[in-house]
């Protein structure tokens, strides 16, 4: 195998992200986070019978002293709970964890965020490593640091800043991964092309048919890019008080999108999160254009590329544009100075905009191409 591509992530507590193929039956690599005996494997119950015998049966090579136990939730965000929450601690007193123990979460954002907010919690905070399966926790969850479960009251509302020891992330674990999970963080991988360099849209562009073939070599090159982007944006604001923020683009519409239809995306009958920000950029886009920020042309391209990938780029019909509105003023992003918007000057440049007037936002929303 080749050596993995490697992305440094700074701060107070640095980690190194891996990227290749196979990285998943490497149990140096898995194993190199590890300081201790005690390891709780979490997964979900798609996950878990795919990889994680493979997972525990590299790290046992790797170390063969390891008290490994395993904490399994079944798959879904409606699983992101203080129930199991509680179960993961119980599972950890259970495998007699001590200070030195290492949380392993091998799954998509779901897992990650819940054995985080475990590790971070367990005796103040113990050592996690991210074993990311899902494209979209691969480049956006794994970077950052942030860690929760949610109330019934609203998402990520119970959490703690929690970076891990390291993650590795493995290219062949996409190949298990529903299309349209892949299709949802491809939306991701574009929004950092979107706010932050025009010549990585037009890479994404050349590369669309190798990504949605999951190319090993291209799925390496767009997750590296998109933490390398991330990592360097989090490094200069690492508690989202003034370019973080950035990276909300599209996320204004399509959280109000994804609320309103009420998270039904993992149902089927709604959008799932790459979606509703697919087309909550486009509407990003278009209303840059439609206040003269942005050139028409650029949003033209932004929505081909996302429709290459399968994405939808249009607002899903049934949804009323001043009950999206009223959604984006009770965003908790929103503050006293209204609704927080990321608009773009353009393919590759993005910057906060307050203070923009209703009639042109229900006039964007209300544009169903
Ligand atoms: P996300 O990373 O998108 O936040 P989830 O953690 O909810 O999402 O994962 C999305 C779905 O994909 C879940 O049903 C999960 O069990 C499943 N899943 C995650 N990774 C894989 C994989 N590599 N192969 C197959 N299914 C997977
Ligand atoms: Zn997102």
């Amino acid at each position: 195998m080749s050596a993995p591509r490697t992305v440094e992530v700074g701060g107070a507590a640095p980690y190194t992200i891996a990227i290749a193929p196979g990285l998943l039956d490497d149990g140096h690599c898995l194993a190199a986070g590890i300081r201790g005996k005690h390891v709780l494997l979490a997964s979900d119950a798609n996950v878990a019978p795919l990889y994680a015998d493979g997972v525990e049966a590299a790290l046992r090579r790797a170390r063969p002293g390891l008290a490994i136990g395993r904490f399994v939730i079944p798959p879904g965000e409606h699983e992101k709970t203080l129930v199991r929450f509680g179960e993961a601690m119980g599972a950890l007193a259970a495998l007699g964890a001590t200070r030195d123990a290492t949380v392993i979460a091998l799954g998509g954002g779901v897992v990650g965020d819940l054995a985080g907010f475990a590790a971070a919690c367990w005796m103040r905070g113990i050592d996690v490593v991210q074993l990311p399966t899902t494209l979209l926790a691969m480049v956006d969850s794994s970077v950052g640091g942030k860690t929760a479960v949610d109330l019934p009251a609203g998402k990520n509302l119970v959490g703690a800043f929690h970076p891990p020891r390291a993650v590795v992330a493995d290219t062949r674990a996409l190949r298990t991964l529903p299309k349209r999970e892949l299709r949802a963080g491809l939306a991701e991988v574009v929004k950092y092309g979107a706010i932050f360099d025009a010549g990585f849209l037009d890479w994404l562009d050349a590369n669309a048919d190798a990504l949605l073939a999951r190319d090993d070599a291209a799925l390496a090159e767009a997750i590296a890019r998109s933490c390398e982007f991330k990592a360097d944006v989090v490094a200069r604001d690492p508690r989202e008080h003034g370019d973080r923020a950035l990276l909300n683009f599209g996320h204004t519409f399509g959280h109000a999108i994804e609320t309103e239809q009420g998270y039904a995306g993992t149902s089927g009958d709604g959008l799932n999160h790459g979606e509703a920000v697919a087309v909550g950029m486009v509407l990003a886009a278009r209303l840059s254009t439609a206040l003269g920020l942005a050139p028409m042309a650029d949003a033209v391209h932004l929505q081909a590329l996302l429709q290459r990938f399968g994405l939808p780029t249009g607002m899903p019909a049934g949804l009323a544009p001043e009950r999206l509105l009223a959604r984006m003023r009770l965003d908790k992003k929103a503050d006293a100075g209204g609704i927080r918007f990321v608009l773009w000057d353009g393919a590759g440049r993005a910057r906060l905009v307050t203070g923009v007037g209703d009639a042109e936002v229900l006039a964007t929303l209300a544009d169903t191409r």
